[in-house]
């Protein structure tokens, strides 16, 4: 306990004020398996945030350690910067197997930094550099990184380049009517956007979409909306590039999110789990993209050896194990266990998710409404405008639910655009009973917080 209180104290006294997780989660995790963490005080927690969703097979799998033991004592090097190894070798034709099937019969790949971010601006380069074109467009509560292009791709786009659109958030929907109509009322507006002669946008380098908005607040986009943001692009000679750093290797309930609607993405951009806990970063694209000259994307920490091998072993155990399927069936009660509870607390303003990713919206069921008097969402939907619940978001609620999970030994995420969903990102080797723990816990930590 002393050498717990020490770390933290050490550490919030060194470390930048910039301090993300561990400002919410003041815990020294020393060991930690499965679905398990535990702290140097001796306590155990159940963790539903999983590396921000990277540990696909939850901590310390022993087919992930396997795989980096193996690499370790072959002997083999740990850092060749891009050059082909057997380990590289068997990374690729394991990705190229999971791979939905119209990318892979043409398909080339890019390793990138070691981060999501890293392979966002791979993406965004190699559209400007294939189509000529400088201009992107992404969607309003957006998520694809820290580094500039990443940050500029992502919600509160700064970039002239740059074009918002609305995203379908069927809750909070940005033209007030939510469901079907609201999902096809945004793709209108993507449409109408792009052949507006006017005051349009001229022919942009990309689309950049996340088929299940994470960070944004596990924001789900139907299945027709996504086709519809295809047939657009597509018509448009648009590359198209699904980030599926966050719902990528089953996570959904589908190897990658696009698989649900069918559409083939020209771009698919992935990290987290595929590095099974290590850093790893690659885009997977047409090979008529692959445009640029030999030395055009570079770095020096570019698929790292243990990354590959521990990756490669994740990637086949998920597919042989079918963990893809069995995200979903469990998602969905899960899903149905929240709901119920939400029929008992008002201040469950929402519950969705795709798979073993979770978002509970916590709302002030008696705040005014945040929507201003009279908004027009058909004139700036990607900015405010009338909301379909009126019930403003609850971000203290939020925090304080987080505090007594922890307390209660259950580690969850907060995001969202208002910092007010709770997000579960549990291991998709999450068992039955466990699934029960981690929400009997949380129905204990919501009433706890509400009391
Ligand atoms: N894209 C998405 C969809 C993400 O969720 C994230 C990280 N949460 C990123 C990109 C950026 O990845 P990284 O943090 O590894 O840079």
């Amino acid at each position: 306990t002393v050498a717990h209180e020490g770390i933290l104290r050490r550490q919030s006294l060194r470390e930048s004020a910039a301090r993300t997780y561990a400002r919410s989660l003041p815990i020294v995790p020393v060991r930690a398996r499965g679905l398990t963490i535990e702290g140097a005080d001796g306590r155990r927690y159940l963790d539903c945030l999983s590396g921000a969703g990277t540990l696909a097979l939850g901590h310390n799998h022993p087919v992930v350690l396997e795989a980096i033991k193996k690499v370790i004592d072959s002997g083999a090097p740990l850092h060749v910067l891009d050059l082909a190894t057997p380990v590289k070798d068997a990374f690729t034709t394991e990705l190229f197997a999971t791979l939905p099937p119209g990318l892979a019969a043409d398909a080339r790949v890019q390793f990138c930094g070691p981060a999501g971010t890293d392979a966002v601006e791979a993406a965004l380069k190699l559209v400007r550099t294939a189509t000529g074109r400088s201009g992107l467009l992404t969607f309003t509560g957006a998520y694809h990184g820290m580094t500039a292009g990443a940050l500029d791709a992502s919600g509160g786009a700064q970039d002239v380049r740059v074009t918002r659109l609305p995203y379908p958030y069927d809750y909070r929907c940005p033209f007030g009517t939510g469901g079907a109509r609201g999902a096809a009322l945004a793709a209108r507006w993507t449409r109408s956007l792009l052949d507006d002669p006017k005051g349009g946008v001229p022919r942009p380098a990309g689309m950049i979409l996340e088929p299940v908005q994470g960070e944004g607040g596990v924001i789900p986009a139907p299945d027709d909306w996504l086709r519809g943001m295809r047939e657009i692009t597509a018509a448009r000679q648009i590359p198209l590039i699904a980030d599926e750093v966050q719902t990528g290797v089953g996570r959904t309930g589908a190897f990658w999110a696009v698989e649900h609607s069918g559409i083939v993405p020209d771009v698919m951009v992935m990290s987290k789990a595929i590095g099974g806990s290590l850093p790893l970063a690659v885009i997977v694209y047409r090979a008529e993209l692959d445009t640029w000259r030999p030395g055009a994307h570079a770095g020096t920490f570019r698929g790292n050896q243990l990354a590959m091998a521990a990756g490669a072993a994740t990637l086949r155990y998920v597919r042989e194990n079918g963990l893809a399927e069995r995200a979903g069936t469990l998602g969905e009660r899960m899903l149905a266990r929240l709901r119920a509870l939400a029929a008992e607390y008002p201040v469950i303003g929402d519950v969705r998710g795709r798979g073993l990713m979770i978002g509970v919206e916590l709302v002030d069921p008696e705040g005014q409404s945040a929507a201003p008097a009279g908004a027009d969402p058909a004139t700036d939907p990607a900015d405010g405008g009338a909301e379909r619940d009126p019930a403003p978001a609850a971000p203290a609620l939020a925090a304080a639910v987080q505090q007594e999970c922890l307390r209660r030994g259950l580690i969850v995420e907060v995001g969202g655009r208002h910092s007010a969903v709770v997000r579960l990102l549990p291991p998709l080797t999450l068992t039955d009973e466990q699934a029960v723990a981690v929400l009997d816990r949380f129905a204990d930590a919501l009433a706890a917080a509400v009391a």
